[in-house]
């Protein structure tokens, strides 16, 4: 499956695959290449769900996520001024 995700290895908001063999899960920069990985239990399930999940909001937030269609896409979203201060 694909996901996307700012990764902390390029700093770049890219595409991610996670693969898994029911022990571990590889997730994987398609843009660096860097990979890590995690078990693949309920935790790493649950932070996937989330992830999917927060991608919407963000794209809300910065409309230039949805130009990230393919493996090795990359964006630099700059982050806003957050305006409410406190
Ligand atoms: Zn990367």
């Amino acid at each position: 499956m694909q996901i996307k995700d700012l990764c902390t290895h390029c700093g770049y908001w890219t595409i991610s695959t996670i693969e898994h063999d029911d022990i571990n899960a590889t997730f994987t920069c398609t843009h660096c290449k860097n990979e890590f990985q995690l078990p693949w239990n309920t935790e790493t399930r649950f932070l996937i769900r989330s992830l999917r999940q927060s991608i919407k909001k963000r794209t809300k937030e910065y409309p230039e996520l949805r130009e990230l269609k393919n493996p090795g896409d990359f964006i630099k979203v700059e982050a806003k001024i957050n305006q409410t201060s406190n």
